[in-house]
């Protein structure tokens, strides 16, 4: 048996990483292995500058989205060229983004649902010009997102909306919202829900950002108090939100294994080094933690490309959700070993006194993060455990 990439996908390849060398910024090339504070390699704003500039470029050059056409920022690759490109980028540690909803989540759903006004929305929410954020969780609806509160009563030509979003990630910096509210209160709870556009800046939209562990402050609670939104806003059937929900996760999911593959592979070299420079690199215990993590993630990246095929020839693809549970899980315990073999300095984050400069504290932190979202590993359990192994509901 022979596994190699063909000559076309070295040839992309090639020409992928020739546009790197040339185009990439030096604050995109500093490799990161946790989904990190984005300000600490900017300009102290949520979205720096040179992330905005540099997505632009991605877009205009076509390497944005590569398996969409050059007019939404890419250059018809087909699937295989697409998992080239997100492995080189993922293993380079270079960002397309540094704001996901909008060219992940947002623009497929308005490309696969919007009127025609909609999706002339998507190329700038992937080349980045609008910032997006996303209203779907709130107080009392997470794991349980068909329990939505949030309740929009259409009044003529307008929806007025009255409620709460909670954990909306860049909601301080977006201009537009895909917001879910609540339709149709009597309807079964999966029915009544419509999404909505909603411009940021409406009057009666309050925002009060929330701060992670590591003192990021990148999500907030969002409160809407008789927000007035135009019914042309309103994207795929009225009470038919919850089918958009199902495709916009599904687009979540498909390339998200790669990126967290090559962090947990970046970790896995950064506990050997950390392991050397502590002395401890001969003792059996780290040795074969760093041994059987390594396997674990070796297998990750095999059960990605079984995913990907899926995928890539229609089909749906079980293996995202032991994906999404296996490595958010194995990516906490790497920074939990990497604070254990440094001890008391594990919890120092002065780049003078700690080795690494809080990578594994802070790492840490975002880890337990990853583990909830965009769905949480009891969660990612249940769906392996009704859909995969055909068990019973509990
Ligand atoms: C970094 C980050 C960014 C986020 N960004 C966004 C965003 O942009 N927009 C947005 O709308 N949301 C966002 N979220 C919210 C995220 O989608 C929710 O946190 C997630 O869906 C879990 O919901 P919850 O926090 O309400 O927890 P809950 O659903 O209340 O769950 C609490 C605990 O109970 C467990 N649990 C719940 N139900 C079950 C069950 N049936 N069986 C077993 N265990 C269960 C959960 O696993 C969890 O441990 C973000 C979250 C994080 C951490």
């Amino acid at each position: 048996m022979h596994l190699a990439w063909g000559e076309a996908e070295e040839a992309f390849r090639a020409q992928l990483l020739a546009f790197l060398d040339e185009n990439a910024p030096p604050e995109a090339r500093v490799r990161r292995d946790f989904a990190g504070n984005v300000r600490a390699g900017g300009d102290g704003s949520l979205i720096p500058q040179w992330a905005r500039e540099w997505q632009a470029t991605l877009f205009d050059h076509g390497w944005m989205i590569p398996g969409y056409p050059p007019e939404l920022g890419g250059r018809n690759a087909t699937p295989v060229q697409t998992l080239v490109y997100l492995e080189e980028m993922a293993t380079l540690g270079i960002p397309r983004s540094v704001h996901f909803p909008g060219y992940a989540i947002v623009a497929p759903t308005l490309l696969d649902f919007g009127t025609p006004e909609q999706k002339a929305l998507a190329p700038a929410a992937i080349r980045g010009d609008t910032v997006w954020c996303i209203g779907m969780s709130e107080p009392n609806a997470g794991s349980d997102l068909a329990g939505l509160q949030t309740r929009a009563v259409l009044d003529g030509d307008n929806f007025v909306i009255n409620g709460q979003k909670v954990w909306t990630s860049y909601a301080m910096d977006a201009q537009l919202c895909c917001c879910y509210v609540r339709t149709d209160p009597d309807a079964a709870k999966h029915r009544g829900i419509s999404m909505l556009i909603v411009d940021m800046k409406t009057p009666g939209i309050e925002i009060r950002p929330l701060r992670h562990l590591t003192g990021a402050a990148d999500f907030a609670e969002v409160f809407f108090t008789d927000v007035v939104v135009p019914r042309e806003n309103l994207v795929g059937n009225l009470h038919d939100g919850w089918r958009l929900t199902q495709g916009s996760l599904a687009h979540e999911r498909a390339g998200l294994w790669v990126e967290s593959v090559a962090r947990l592979e970046q970790s896995i070299n950064g506990l050997i080094e950390l392991a050397s420079r502590m002395g401890v690199a001969d003792d059996p215990v780290v040795r074969r933690r760093i041994g059987e993590a390594s396997q674990r993630a070796t297998s990750l990246r095999a059960l990605g490309y079984k995913g990907f095929t899926s995928f890539a020839q229609g089909s749906s693809a079980p293996e995202h959700s032991y994906l999404k549970l296996a490595s958010s899980e194995l990516g906490k315990a790497l920074f939990e070993l990497g604070m254990e073999i440094q001890g008391p300095y594990g919890t120092v984050t002065d780049e003078e006194r700690s080795p690494d400069a809080g990578r594994w504290v802070l790492g840490l932190f975002v880890s337990f993060a990853n583990t909830i979202a965009g769905g949480s590993s009891e969660i990612q359990r249940n769906i392996i455990a009704q859909r995969v192994l055909g068990l019973p509901r509990a």
